[in-house]
């Protein structure tokens, strides 16, 4: 269930031209060295140590103008048009360029200060506007166009066919085809947007440093667990309070903070910072911003022939139309709003049983729940917390990928390779003969300047066209450290998220591709997500849990019954889940289906949230102005349905284990990474899935999975 996790920069990548290349720094002051080939062990390594924000800037120009450069000797050829000389040179193209924005992205996400900040608002328009530089060159196309229409008889493999297809589909969804005043107006519009999503990233973020709720009375904190209480306090102390507790808004600080406090008024005020992120009036309202996005991409949908931003962005995805995604998110919606009446009435019956005196609130929610949890399932989450130590888990995870594909990870020796923070530690990944398959660098902890959630990032893709290059993957999350040689207790949620980024890693590890623009992570927008979603599954597996959820202080494993409880409340708590994801997922899709015409976000909202019946107890996961995913780029709008859509496979995938020999079945494991997390996007996701399966998914499994009921064949 880790709905707000998302791959950085992949709808980065998908959006420009896959990139790649042969240094020809003569030109550049060699004293910068983001601008030099990696080197080091493992085929290079980034040069963290060397970094320095300063040198982005100039890095950035310089890695453009490289790039430019090869793409005019692309197109300057004599030779005519083919796969060697056109497709497979733009892939080789531009390698400077990506390693800087690799560079540049990591400070970006996760050491973003004022010097970040100001090379992003300096930098996000000019990115934008070099993209388009090299979609609307018409020698280029021309010549892509060439190698396309002769791709199936001039002896490509399908690999390089797909390939061909891919920059033939991306340069003609940037607008190739347009003419001279209809490109010139879309590059516009592409810089103004890069410029709006900087700033309304950057708002988000100091609203999310910024505010607090400051405890001084530990009688404030009553109902909190230690570990809370004990973030709570270093968070103080980093900010300057020592002595006080710090609830810090963002989700790692607030979740618990509304699911422990027994002060329903702190409750509500937290609650209340939280949603209201990006939408508080003054300098980092984000409500004028997103009248403005959205009419600039309904703008340029219409430049480039398509009804809404929504049917643009949904052609190339795995749904193809957003009607079919729509379908698919009603179909879900309505029994999840019947599922959230019956949680309700349970939470209501408990707060009436203890004369509570109140009408639940969405500041209730995640406290009342908790404790029904308790009640029907004996399930006490702080009873889970012990046994969640991250360490042990991420050994669990090494295991998993051991037992699933193969890999042997070993940490590597901090001496070789370079960090960008002491916190951030590296991990060698061998398959079984001992050959390097790729790194695996770990960032788990928050700070400031790092962005909140979870996700994963690919340093430098698996690739093999140009002599075999090993990848570098990350994972990074917002685990509240603790105290020097205390171990790092956290929520089973928490744990689902850290298999499901981990799923995203081996994804991009077992990646066995040609070419770096379909390698990886490198797919469907809707796809992506299911490899990863599938992992999570593994979590409640007993082989990882008797070895790896052993209880901090005892060091005995988690007990028995306690992970039948576990498994008997899995479906627990899935109204709330659901609704709040795909209320997001929905006002995300119609904002973008409504097409020209000013949009008043906040009225816009509310309107479409009473339409659908929206049960008043529940806020949106992500509010309109807080809604990075959909607003900090073009990556996850009106893409937020992906998640459901993935999940939908991963539901299905999970009972090809289970119909078979289980989770630890090696014929489906092996099914699963020849077919969906070793192929990159080198072919369709759908045979992909069809190959693994036998079949396609239908929606029975999602349905199961969450229990809800099972439509019947007719009303599918
Ligand atoms: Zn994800």
């Amino acid at each position: 269930m880790a709905l707000k996790t998302l791959i950085a920069g992949a709808g980065m990548a998908a959006a420009l031209v896959a990139g790649h290349a042969a240094a020809d720094s003569s030109d550049v002051p060699a004293a910068n060295p983001l601008l030099a080939p990696w080197s080091g062990p493992y085929g290079g390594v980034p040069p963290f140590d060397q970094a320095k924000v300063e040198q982005l800037e100039p890095a950035l120009e310089a890695g453009m103008a490289e790039q430019l450069a090869e793409i005019d000797r692309i197109t300057a050829n004599p030779e005519a048009p083919g796969f060697g000389n056109t497709i497979a040179a733009l892939e080789r193209a531009g390698r400077t360029l990506d390693r800087v924005r690799t560079v540049y992205g990591i400070y970006s996400s996760t050491l973003n200060d004022e010097a970040v900040q100001a090379v992003e608002r300096e930098m996000a328009p000019k990115l934008a506007a070099f993209s388009d530089q090299i979609t609307q060159n018409e020698k280029l196309f021309e010549r892509i166009a060439a190698v396309y229409e002769t791709r199936e008889k001039s002896g490509l493999t399908p690999e390089q066919q797909r390939v061909t297809w891919l920059h033939y589909t991306n340069f003609v969804r940037a607008g190739a085809r347009l003419d001279a005043a209809s490109k010139k107006r879309l590059s516009e519009i592409n810089q103004q947007l890069a410029t709006l999503y900087t700033k309304f990233s950057q708002n988000v973020l100091a609203d999310e440093n910024n505010e607090q709720l400051v405890i001084e009375s530990e009688a404030d904190l009553a109902g909190l667990t230690g570990s809370a209480r004990a973030g709570a306090a270093q968070v103080a102390e980093s900010r300057g309070q020592k002595g006080k507790w710090v609830i810090a808004n963002t989700r790692s600080s607030v979740e618990p903070f509304l699911t422990y406090s027994e002060r329903r008024d702190l409750r509500e005020k937290v609650w209340r910072m939280f949603v209201n992120r990006g939408d508080n009036g003054g300098a980092t309202d984000n409500n004028a911003i997103i009248a403005e996005v959205l009419a600039l991409r309904a703008e340029r949908a219409k430049l480039l022939g398509f009804e809404t931003h929504a049917h643009w962005r949904l052609e190339n995805a795995m749904a193809k139309n957003p009607e079919r995604a729509m379908q698919l998110m009603e179909a879900v919606w309505t029994p999840a709003v019947a599922r959230v009446r019956e949680e309700v009435a349970d939470m209501q019956a408990i707060a009436d049983k203890e004369g509570a005196g109140i009408k639940i609130e969405p500041w209730d929610y995640r406290y009342y729940a908790e404790k029904v949890r308790k009640a029907k399932y004996d399930r006490d989450e702080t009873e889970i917390t012990p046994y969640m130590q991250l360490e042990n888990l991420r050994e669990g995870m090494f295991y998993m990928a051991k037992e699933l594909f193969g890999f042997h990870f070993k940490p590597v020796d901090p001496a070789k390779v370079p960090v960008y923070h002491p916190d951030v530690r590296v991990w060698e990944v061998n398959d079984p003969t001992g050959k390097l398959v790729g790194l695996w660098y770990f960032d788990p902890y928050a700070r400031k300047g790092k962005r909140s959630g979870a996700w994963m990032n690919a340093y430098r893709p698996q690739e093999r066209f140009d002599g075999d290059v090993k990848t570098i993957v990350s994972n990074n999350s917002n685990f509240v450290k603790g105290k020097p040689g205390e171990p790092v207790l956290i929520s089973w949620k928490d744990a689902e998220t850290l298999f499901h980024e981990f799923g995203h890693a081996l994804h991009g590890l077992s990646s066995n591709v040609n070419y770096p623009s379909v390698s990886g992570t490198r797919v469907a927008r809707d796809y992506v997500e299911f490899p990863s979603q599938v992992l999570e599954h593994w979590l409640a597996t007993p082989e990882i849990l008797n070895r790896y959820a052993v209880h901090y202080q005892t060091g005995k494993p988690i007990p028995r019954e306690l992970v039948e409880k576990i498994k008997r409340a899995d479906t627990f708590n899935q109204g709330f889940d659901t609704v709040e994801y795909l209320s997001s997922a929905l006002i995300d899709m119609k904002l973008h289906l409504a097409g020209a015409g000013k949009i008043d976000a906040d009225r816009f909202e509310r309107e479409t949230l009473d339409k659908l019946g929206m049960p008043s107890e529940i806020v949106m996961r992500h509010r309109t102005p807080q809604f990075m995913h959909v607003f900090s780029g073009d990556g996850y709008s009106a893409g937020y349905y992906s998640y459901l859509w993935s999940d939908t496979l991963t539901a299905d995938a999970w009972e090809a284990f289970t119909e078979a020999g289980g989770p630890w079945d090696k014929a489906v494991a092996g099914r699963l990474r020849d077919n969906v997390f070793s192929v990159g996007n080198t072919i369709d996701p759908a045979d992909g899935y069809r190959a693994f399966r036998g079949r396609d998914a239908g929606i029975d499994a999602l349905m199961r999975k969450r229990g809800f009921p099972v439509p019947d064949a007719k009303s599918r």
